[in-house]
């Protein structure tokens, strides 16, 4: 096992706050977190899943338990619009299985950041500028002044400078189709009998769908949170540049969607999709409402001399895949499990690297083929029954990975 060494973390977010208490456990002695948000990071207040197996590995690994608020989900049900049917939730074209937690990204975020040892020297509101080599490790740069380390670990997010330090520049491919995102108090919900609170729902439309399940608000209630994606019409005005292949990851925060989107979105729910569903998303206020653009990539390797990559940062799959945070938390239980078992840093890296630049490529691989069946290429939902939509989703799926791989034992 690794003991002492100096690390650094840049990025303080999810992957970050996991990737130190990674550090401390694999035997690091200073560990110094620099988070470029002064204060708590802001809250979007939506949620995301994590798969109930992922969650048992994760808990036994110790980067998830159950003092983090979250709601069981037990089913997905999916739905079509169907004029013909006189129920407003359309009618159900499949029922399947769906063992899912979800969270909100903020309470676990802060329950995240909680469990880090009073040891961990966590620098709120100070920002990477320089990732440098250094004599036997690596120097990183901030306004206050350069310090050595011997381990950078990037969790720096999707547009992480970690990465460009080392990498060059590894351009995120847009996918072609956007998600618009919402979330607000389940006080707010109409007729909620009319939807069981371990659902999920599956909405679909020709050229997309939204998923609408509940969230933990924080304070002992539950939030209504949807994710819609589809393609814009051509020539619609994103507000975002001219051409999203050339402007690069990018989103649009709440409160800030051009007409134009806000219309689109409006479009979908009034024409596209069942009532109920349709009424669900127009009752989400502007400033409950943000856009975020689909890309993916792959870093072409986790790590490089000094510098490894965790989270967002090494690789970014579409949110289809329902893995995005138990990546970054399967990350740090791989970097704790190579340096527990590693002499050197660099026996470390290369644990490390063996795991997860794979691990990585697959999820990006399985977005892909998501989202060519959920939104580019879409079925004829209405000619779809029970044992259509069980075949179409084995063959979607494809390796089984949906929810996120298991983690190596
Ligand atoms: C404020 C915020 C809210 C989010 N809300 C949600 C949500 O509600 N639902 C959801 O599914 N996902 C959300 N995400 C994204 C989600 O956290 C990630 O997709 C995923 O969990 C992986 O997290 P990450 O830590 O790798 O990246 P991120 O969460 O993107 O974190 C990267 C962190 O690095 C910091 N940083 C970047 N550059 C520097 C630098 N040069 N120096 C110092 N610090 C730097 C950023 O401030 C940020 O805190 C949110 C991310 C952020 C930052």
């Amino acid at each position: 096992m690794m003991r002492g060494g100096r690390v650094a973390v840049v990025g303080g977010s999810i992957a970050g706050c996991a990737a130190a208490l990674a550090a401390h456990r694999g035997g690091a002695d200073e560990i110094t977190v620099y988070e470029r948000a002064a204060g708590d990071l802001a809250d979007r207040g939506v949620g995301l899943a994590v798969h109930d197996s992922r969650y048992v590995e994760l808990e036994s690994a110790g980067y998830l338990d159950a003092g983090m608020p979250w709601v069981q989900l037990v089913r997905r049900r999916w739905y079509v619009r169907d004029d013909a049917v006189t129920s407003p939730v359309g009618r159900e074209i499949a029922v399947m299985p769906f063992p899912f937690r979800t969270y909100n990204w903020g309470p676990l975020r802060r329950e995240l950041r909680g469990r880090l040892p009073r040891s961990v020297d966590f620098r709120a509101g100070t920002t990477v500028r320089a990732v440098l080599p250094g004599a036997g490790g690596v120097e990183v740069a901030t306004d206050a002044g350069s310090a050595h380390h011997d381990l950078v670990i990037g969790a720096d997010g999707y547009r992480s400078a970690v990465r460009a330090a080392r990498f060059g520049d590894v351009r995120p491919a847009y996918a072609g189709y956007l998600a618009w995102r919402g979330a607000f108090p389940e006080a707010r919900l109409d007729e909620p009998e009319r939807w069981a609170g371990d659902d999920c729902v599956y909405a679909v439309f020709p050229g997309g769908h939204v998923i609408i399940y509940r969230i933990p608000d924080g304070a002992g209630g539950h939030r209504v949170n949807w994710v819609l994606y589809t393609a814009p019409p051509p020539d619609l005005d994103l507000g975002l540049g001219r051409d999203l292949r050339l402007t690069g990851p990018t989103s649009l925060p709440p409160g800030s969607l051009t007409k134009a989107l806000a219309d689109h979105l409006a479009y979908v729910a009034d024409e596209l999709l069942p009532p109920y569903w349709g009424a669900l998303l127009r009752e989400t206020a502007p400033d409950e409402l943000f856009l975020q653009p689909m890309y993916d990539f792959t870093a072409p390797r986790c790590t490089a001399d000094g510098v490894l990559l965790t989270g967002d940062a090494a690789a970014v799959a579409r949110p289809h895949t329902g893995a995005g945070a138990v990546k970054a938390l399967q990350d740090a239980t791989a970097l704790e499990a190579a340096l527990t078992a590693s002499d050197t840093w660099s026996q470390a890296l290369a644990r490390y690297d063996a795991d997860r630049t794979a691990s990585g490529r697959a999820m990006v691989e399985l977005g892909r083929r998501l989202g060519d069946a959920f939104v580019r290429a879409t079925p004829d939902w209405r000619a779809m029954d029970q044992s259509a939509m069980e075949s179409w989703w084995r063959q979607a799926d494809g390796s089984g990975a949906f929810g996120g791989r298991g983690l190596k034992r």
